[in-house]
Protein backbone atom coordinates (compact mmCIF):
# COMPACT_ATOMS: atom_id res chain seq x y z
CA UNK A 1 0.00 0.00 0.00
CA UNK A 2 1.55 3.66 -1.13
CA UNK A 3 -0.32 5.98 0.93
CA UNK A 4 -2.10 5.04 4.48
CA UNK A 5 -5.38 3.97 3.26
CA UNK A 6 -8.42 5.12 5.31
CA UNK A 7 -11.47 3.16 6.13
CA UNK A 8 -14.90 4.19 8.11
CA UNK A 9 -16.84 1.88 9.96
CA UNK A 10 -20.33 1.74 10.23
CA UNK A 11 -21.97 0.36 13.05
CA UNK A 12 -25.71 -0.15 12.20
CA UNK A 13 -26.03 -3.78 14.74
CA UNK A 14 -25.85 -7.22 14.86
CA UNK A 15 -24.83 -10.04 17.03
CA UNK A 16 -21.19 -8.80 16.36
CA UNK A 17 -21.44 -5.96 18.76
CA UNK A 18 -24.29 -7.24 21.34
CA UNK A 19 -24.10 -9.07 24.69
CA UNK A 20 -26.06 -10.93 26.83
CA UNK A 21 -28.34 -10.21 29.48
CA UNK A 22 -27.03 -11.86 32.76
CA UNK A 23 -30.49 -12.23 33.89
CA UNK A 24 -32.57 -13.39 30.41
CA UNK A 25 -29.89 -14.57 28.44
CA UNK A 26 -31.49 -12.72 25.61
CA UNK A 27 -28.89 -11.39 23.00
CA UNK A 28 -28.70 -7.22 22.86
CA UNK A 29 -27.12 -4.53 21.23
CA UNK A 30 -24.84 -2.77 23.30
CA UNK A 31 -22.59 0.78 22.91
CA UNK A 32 -20.34 0.83 20.01
CA UNK A 33 -17.16 1.91 22.01
CA UNK A 34 -17.12 -1.79 23.93
CA UNK A 35 -16.07 -3.55 20.13
CA UNK A 36 -13.23 -0.96 19.49
CA UNK A 37 -12.53 -1.86 23.73
CA UNK A 38 -12.74 -5.79 22.74
CA UNK A 39 -10.77 -5.85 19.45
CA UNK A 40 -7.41 -3.95 20.53
CA UNK A 41 -5.72 -4.77 17.25
CA UNK A 42 -7.71 -2.25 15.37
CA UNK A 43 -5.39 -0.30 17.19
CA UNK A 44 -2.23 -1.66 15.19
CA UNK A 45 -3.61 -1.12 12.15
CA UNK A 46 -1.30 1.25 9.53
CA UNK A 47 -5.17 2.12 8.15
CA UNK A 48 -6.41 5.41 9.26
CA UNK A 49 -9.42 3.90 11.57
CA UNK A 50 -12.95 6.26 11.86
CA UNK A 51 -16.11 5.22 13.05
CA UNK A 52 -19.63 5.65 13.38
CA UNK A 53 -22.24 3.93 15.30
CA UNK A 54 -26.10 4.00 14.58
CA UNK A 55 -27.95 5.95 17.48
CA UNK A 56 -29.97 2.98 17.83
CA UNK A 57 -28.30 -0.04 16.80
CA UNK A 58 -30.31 -2.98 15.73
CA UNK A 59 -30.78 -6.83 15.27
CA UNK A 60 -31.07 -6.93 11.64
CA UNK A 61 -34.07 -8.54 11.52
CA UNK A 62 -35.66 -5.38 12.60
CA UNK A 63 -34.18 -3.89 9.45
CA UNK A 64 -36.07 -1.60 7.47
CA UNK A 65 -35.40 0.20 3.68
CA UNK A 66 -35.49 3.62 6.16
CA UNK A 67 -32.24 2.51 7.51
CA UNK A 68 -30.84 1.66 4.24
CA UNK A 69 -31.27 5.04 2.99
CA UNK A 70 -29.51 6.19 6.48
CA UNK A 71 -26.83 3.91 5.81
CA UNK A 72 -26.30 5.07 2.23
CA UNK A 73 -26.90 8.61 3.09
CA UNK A 74 -23.81 7.79 5.43
CA UNK A 75 -21.66 6.57 2.53
CA UNK A 76 -22.48 10.01 0.49
CA UNK A 77 -21.45 12.32 3.54
CA UNK A 78 -18.26 10.53 3.73
CA UNK A 79 -17.07 9.34 0.30
CA UNK A 80 -14.64 11.86 -0.42
CA UNK A 81 -12.79 11.45 3.05
CA UNK A 82 -12.22 7.41 2.55
CA UNK A 83 -10.93 4.93 0.57
CA UNK A 84 -13.44 2.25 1.85
CA UNK A 85 -16.65 1.24 4.20
CA UNK A 86 -17.02 -1.67 6.84
CA UNK A 87 -20.55 -1.79 7.63
CA UNK A 88 -21.21 -4.06 10.60
CA UNK A 89 -24.76 -5.72 10.76
CA UNK A 90 -26.55 -8.45 11.94
CA UNK A 91 -26.30 -11.57 9.21
CA UNK A 92 -29.88 -12.53 9.35
CA UNK A 93 -30.83 -9.67 7.46
CA UNK A 94 -27.57 -9.13 5.75
CA UNK A 95 -27.52 -10.08 2.20
CA UNK A 96 -31.12 -7.87 1.95
CA UNK A 97 -29.05 -4.66 2.82
CA UNK A 98 -26.08 -5.47 0.47
CA UNK A 99 -28.43 -5.94 -2.05
CA UNK A 100 -30.01 -2.70 -1.78
CA UNK A 101 -26.78 -1.12 -1.30
CA UNK A 102 -25.64 -2.04 -4.14
CA UNK A 103 -28.69 -0.81 -6.45
CA UNK A 104 -29.04 2.24 -4.04
CA UNK A 105 -25.20 3.12 -5.04
CA UNK A 106 -24.52 4.02 -8.75
CA UNK A 107 -21.02 3.96 -10.02
CA UNK A 108 -19.08 3.27 -6.70
CA UNK A 109 -15.85 3.17 -7.30
CA UNK A 110 -14.71 1.87 -3.47
CA UNK A 111 -15.42 -0.82 -1.54
CA UNK A 112 -18.52 -1.32 0.76
CA UNK A 113 -18.04 -4.48 2.82
CA UNK A 114 -21.02 -5.25 5.27
CA UNK A 115 -19.66 -8.11 7.94
CA UNK A 116 -21.04 -9.63 11.16
CA UNK A 117 -20.47 -12.89 13.24
CA UNK A 118 -22.18 -15.87 14.39
CA UNK A 119 -21.23 -15.24 17.98
CA UNK A 120 -21.00 -11.74 19.94
CA UNK A 121 -17.36 -10.40 20.11
CA UNK A 122 -16.87 -11.15 23.79
CA UNK A 123 -17.20 -14.44 23.59
CA UNK A 124 -13.67 -16.28 23.37
CA UNK A 125 -15.12 -18.33 19.77
CA UNK A 126 -16.23 -15.55 18.58
CA UNK A 127 -15.83 -15.45 14.72
CA UNK A 128 -16.57 -11.63 14.71
CA UNK A 129 -13.05 -10.67 14.99
CA UNK A 130 -11.70 -12.44 12.04
CA UNK A 131 -14.53 -11.45 10.33
CA UNK A 132 -13.91 -7.80 10.81
CA UNK A 133 -9.82 -7.55 10.74
CA UNK A 134 -9.96 -8.82 7.07
CA UNK A 135 -12.91 -6.99 6.35
CA UNK A 136 -10.85 -3.92 7.02
CA UNK A 137 -8.31 -4.62 5.25
CA UNK A 138 -10.01 -6.30 1.88
CA UNK A 139 -12.03 -2.15 2.17
CA UNK A 140 -8.04 -0.75 2.54
CA UNK A 141 -6.79 -2.57 -0.13
CA UNK A 142 -4.94 -0.70 -3.16
CA UNK A 143 -3.07 -1.59 -6.23
CA UNK A 144 -1.41 0.95 -7.92
CA UNK A 145 -3.52 3.78 -5.40
CA UNK A 146 -6.50 2.67 -7.07
CA UNK A 147 -9.05 0.03 -4.89
CA UNK A 148 -8.43 -3.53 -5.44
CA UNK A 149 -12.74 -3.78 -4.80
CA UNK A 150 -15.07 -1.23 -6.29
CA UNK A 151 -18.67 -2.96 -5.25
CA UNK A 152 -20.91 -4.01 -2.48
CA UNK A 153 -19.83 -7.12 -0.46
CA UNK A 154 -19.99 -9.32 2.05
CA UNK A 155 -17.08 -10.75 3.67
CA UNK A 156 -17.69 -13.78 6.54
CA UNK A 157 -15.84 -16.54 7.22
CA UNK A 158 -12.65 -16.28 5.21
CA UNK A 159 -14.55 -15.82 1.72
CA UNK A 160 -15.69 -12.43 0.23
CA UNK A 161 -18.54 -12.66 -1.64
CA UNK A 162 -20.60 -9.92 -4.47
CA UNK A 163 -23.31 -8.96 -1.63
CA UNK A 164 -26.28 -9.25 -4.43
CA UNK A 165 -26.00 -12.32 -5.17
CA UNK A 166 -25.33 -13.95 -1.26
CA UNK A 167 -28.28 -15.53 0.80
CA UNK A 168 -27.98 -16.46 4.42
CA UNK A 169 -28.64 -20.42 4.24
CA UNK A 170 -26.80 -21.24 7.76
CA UNK A 171 -27.63 -19.94 11.01
CA UNK A 172 -25.16 -22.27 12.83
CA UNK A 173 -21.89 -22.46 11.40
CA UNK A 174 -19.41 -19.45 10.66
CA UNK A 175 -19.85 -20.39 7.16
CA UNK A 176 -23.02 -18.86 7.25
CA UNK A 177 -23.41 -17.16 3.51
CA UNK A 178 -23.44 -18.89 -0.15
CA UNK A 179 -23.13 -17.39 -3.83
CA UNK A 180 -24.18 -20.26 -5.68
CA UNK A 181 -24.55 -18.48 -9.00
CA UNK A 182 -21.25 -16.65 -8.70
CA UNK A 183 -17.93 -17.05 -8.28
CA UNK A 184 -16.30 -15.87 -4.55
CA UNK A 185 -14.81 -12.14 -5.30
CA UNK A 186 -11.79 -13.69 -2.91
CA UNK A 187 -10.79 -15.94 -0.23
CA UNK A 188 -8.48 -14.94 3.32
CA UNK A 189 -5.83 -17.65 3.28
CA UNK A 190 -2.26 -16.79 4.44
CA UNK A 191 -2.60 -13.97 2.11
CA UNK A 192 -6.11 -12.44 1.04
CA UNK A 193 -6.40 -13.99 -3.09
CA UNK A 194 -8.41 -11.90 -4.88
CA UNK A 195 -10.44 -13.42 -7.90
CA UNK A 196 -9.64 -10.41 -10.07
CA UNK A 197 -12.21 -11.54 -12.95
CA UNK A 198 -14.88 -11.73 -11.09
CA UNK A 199 -14.82 -8.41 -9.79
CA UNK A 200 -16.91 -5.22 -10.98
CA UNK A 201 -14.63 -2.91 -12.75
CA UNK A 202 -14.27 -0.02 -10.91
CA UNK A 203 -16.54 2.91 -12.27
CA UNK A 204 -15.19 6.41 -13.71
CA UNK A 205 -18.43 8.41 -13.12
CA UNK A 206 -19.54 10.42 -10.10
CA UNK A 207 -21.12 8.40 -7.69
CA UNK A 208 -24.68 8.61 -7.35
CA UNK A 209 -26.65 7.66 -4.19
CA UNK A 210 -30.37 6.65 -4.61
CA UNK A 211 -32.66 7.46 -1.79
CA UNK A 212 -36.26 6.30 -2.76
CA UNK A 213 -37.16 2.93 -2.27
CA UNK A 214 -40.55 1.51 -2.99
CA UNK A 215 -42.17 -1.77 -1.13
CA UNK A 216 -45.65 -1.64 -2.35
CA UNK A 217 -44.68 -5.56 -3.45
CA UNK A 218 -45.79 -8.93 -2.78
CA UNK A 219 -44.58 -12.18 -2.59
CA UNK A 220 -46.64 -14.83 -3.47
CA UNK A 221 -44.93 -18.35 -3.17
CA UNK A 222 -45.97 -21.52 -4.76
CA UNK A 223 -46.87 -24.52 -3.79
CA UNK A 224 -48.69 -27.73 -4.40
CA UNK A 225 -52.19 -26.92 -3.02
CA UNK A 226 -51.90 -23.01 -3.44
CA UNK A 227 -55.28 -21.48 -2.19
CA UNK A 228 -57.65 -19.34 -4.41
CA UNK A 229 -59.54 -17.74 -1.69
CA UNK A 230 -56.55 -16.31 -0.27
CA UNK A 231 -53.98 -15.55 -3.08
CA UNK A 232 -57.42 -13.76 -4.85
CA UNK A 233 -57.52 -12.01 -1.51
CA UNK A 234 -54.26 -11.20 -1.30
CA UNK A 235 -53.87 -9.72 -5.17
CA UNK A 236 -57.10 -7.46 -4.45
CA UNK A 237 -54.98 -5.93 -1.67
CA UNK A 238 -54.51 -2.15 -2.74
CA UNK A 239 -51.76 -0.35 -3.56
CA UNK A 240 -49.83 -3.42 -4.84
CA UNK A 241 -47.19 -2.39 -7.34
CA UNK A 242 -45.36 -5.49 -8.09
CA UNK A 243 -45.80 -9.35 -7.44
CA UNK A 244 -42.59 -11.04 -6.47
CA UNK A 245 -43.51 -14.58 -7.91
CA UNK A 246 -41.66 -17.50 -6.38
CA UNK A 247 -42.05 -20.44 -8.73
CA UNK A 248 -40.44 -23.94 -9.06
CA UNK A 249 -37.71 -25.27 -11.22
CA UNK A 250 -37.19 -23.68 -14.40
CA UNK A 251 -39.45 -20.81 -13.43
CA UNK A 252 -43.03 -23.08 -13.48
CA UNK A 253 -45.97 -22.80 -11.61
CA UNK A 254 -49.40 -24.08 -11.96
CA UNK A 255 -51.64 -23.82 -14.64
CA UNK A 256 -55.18 -24.08 -13.43
CA UNK A 257 -57.00 -21.50 -14.94
CA UNK A 258 -57.85 -19.39 -11.65
CA UNK A 259 -54.20 -18.62 -11.18
CA UNK A 260 -53.54 -17.88 -14.72
CA UNK A 261 -56.79 -15.39 -14.65
CA UNK A 262 -55.38 -13.83 -11.25
CA UNK A 263 -52.08 -13.16 -12.88
CA UNK A 264 -53.64 -11.88 -15.92
CA UNK A 265 -55.64 -9.35 -13.70
CA UNK A 266 -53.19 -7.90 -12.06
CA UNK A 267 -50.40 -7.29 -14.86
CA UNK A 268 -54.00 -5.54 -16.51
CA UNK A 269 -53.99 -3.46 -13.51
CA UNK A 270 -50.16 -1.84 -14.38
CA UNK A 271 -48.95 -4.33 -11.81
CA UNK A 272 -45.37 -5.66 -12.88
CA UNK A 273 -45.07 -9.27 -12.09
CA UNK A 274 -41.86 -10.80 -11.82
CA UNK A 275 -40.96 -14.46 -11.87
CA UNK A 276 -37.99 -15.94 -9.79
CA UNK A 277 -37.42 -19.70 -8.92
CA UNK A 278 -37.24 -21.02 -5.23
CA UNK A 279 -34.27 -23.15 -6.53
CA UNK A 280 -31.06 -21.54 -5.30
CA UNK A 281 -29.22 -22.86 -8.21
CA UNK A 282 -30.04 -22.20 -11.74
CA UNK A 283 -32.08 -20.23 -13.14
CA UNK A 284 -36.05 -19.36 -14.41
CA UNK A 285 -36.15 -20.02 -18.52
CA UNK A 286 -39.69 -18.93 -19.16
CA UNK A 287 -41.16 -21.42 -21.95
CA UNK A 288 -39.17 -24.18 -21.26
CA UNK A 289 -41.87 -25.90 -19.86
CA UNK A 290 -45.83 -25.75 -20.83
CA UNK A 291 -45.93 -24.36 -16.80
CA UNK A 292 -44.16 -20.81 -17.86
CA UNK A 293 -45.03 -20.63 -21.23
CA UNK A 294 -48.71 -18.92 -19.75
CA UNK A 295 -46.54 -16.90 -17.73
CA UNK A 296 -44.25 -15.39 -20.06
CA UNK A 297 -47.57 -14.85 -22.68
CA UNK A 298 -49.13 -12.74 -20.21
CA UNK A 299 -45.89 -10.66 -19.44
CA UNK A 300 -44.65 -12.01 -16.31
CA UNK A 301 -40.83 -11.15 -16.30
CA UNK A 302 -38.43 -13.90 -16.04
CA UNK A 303 -36.18 -12.62 -13.36
CA UNK A 304 -33.29 -15.40 -14.42
CA UNK A 305 -30.67 -15.90 -11.66
CA UNK A 306 -31.27 -13.07 -9.82
CA UNK A 307 -31.74 -13.98 -5.63
CA UNK A 308 -34.80 -13.61 -4.17
CA UNK A 309 -32.85 -11.00 -1.75
CA UNK A 310 -31.42 -9.30 -5.00
CA UNK A 311 -35.38 -8.97 -6.68
CA UNK A 312 -37.14 -8.07 -3.54
CA UNK A 313 -34.61 -5.07 -3.83
CA UNK A 314 -34.14 -4.42 -7.27
CA UNK A 315 -37.80 -4.19 -7.22
CA UNK A 316 -38.02 -1.87 -4.57
CA UNK A 317 -35.43 0.59 -6.52
CA UNK A 318 -36.61 0.60 -10.19
CA UNK A 319 -40.51 1.36 -8.48
CA UNK A 320 -38.85 4.52 -6.21
CA UNK A 321 -37.16 5.70 -9.23
CA UNK A 322 -40.63 6.46 -11.04
CA UNK A 323 -40.20 4.87 -14.25
CA UNK A 324 -42.56 3.76 -16.97
CA UNK A 325 -43.14 -0.28 -16.47
CA UNK A 326 -41.70 -0.75 -19.80
CA UNK A 327 -38.53 0.40 -18.41
CA UNK A 328 -38.73 -1.31 -14.77
CA UNK A 329 -39.15 -4.42 -16.98
CA UNK A 330 -36.66 -4.14 -19.24
CA UNK A 331 -34.36 -3.16 -16.35
CA UNK A 332 -35.25 -6.09 -14.08
CA UNK A 333 -33.81 -7.92 -17.22
CA UNK A 334 -31.18 -5.95 -17.60
CA UNK A 335 -27.73 -6.59 -15.58
CA UNK A 336 -27.14 -3.45 -13.32
CA UNK A 337 -24.76 -4.12 -10.53
CA UNK A 338 -22.98 -7.65 -11.58
CA UNK A 339 -26.49 -9.57 -9.90
CA UNK A 340 -27.86 -10.86 -12.90
CA UNK A 341 -26.14 -13.43 -15.38
CA UNK A 342 -27.86 -12.01 -18.61
CA UNK A 343 -27.30 -14.90 -20.99
N1 LIG B 1 -30.18 -11.75 14.85
C1 LIG B 1 -28.86 -11.30 14.53
C2 LIG B 1 -28.97 -10.17 13.51
O1 LIG B 1 -29.14 -10.42 12.35
C3 LIG B 1 -28.01 -12.41 14.01
C4 LIG B 1 -26.59 -12.00 13.61
O2 LIG B 1 -26.15 -10.91 13.83
O3 LIG B 1 -25.87 -12.85 13.12
O4 LIG B 1 -28.90 -9.03 13.86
Amino acid sequence: MSKKSSVLLIYTGGTIGMMQDARTNELRPFDFKALTQQIPELNKFDIGLSSIAFKNPIDSSNMHPLVWVEIAKTIRDNYNKFDGFVILHGSDTMSFTASALSFMLENLSKPVVLTGSQLPIGIIRTDGKENLITAIEIAAAKEKGKPIVSEVCIYFEYKLYRGNRTFKYNSAHFDAFKSPNYHALAEAGVNIQYNKSALLKPNSKALKVHTTLDNNILVLKMFPGINERITSAMLDSHGIKAILLETFGAGNCTTQEWFTKEIKKAIDKGIIVLNITQCLEGRVVQGMYETSSHLKKLGVVGGADLTFESAITKLMFLLGQKLGNAQIKKLLQTNLRGELTTS
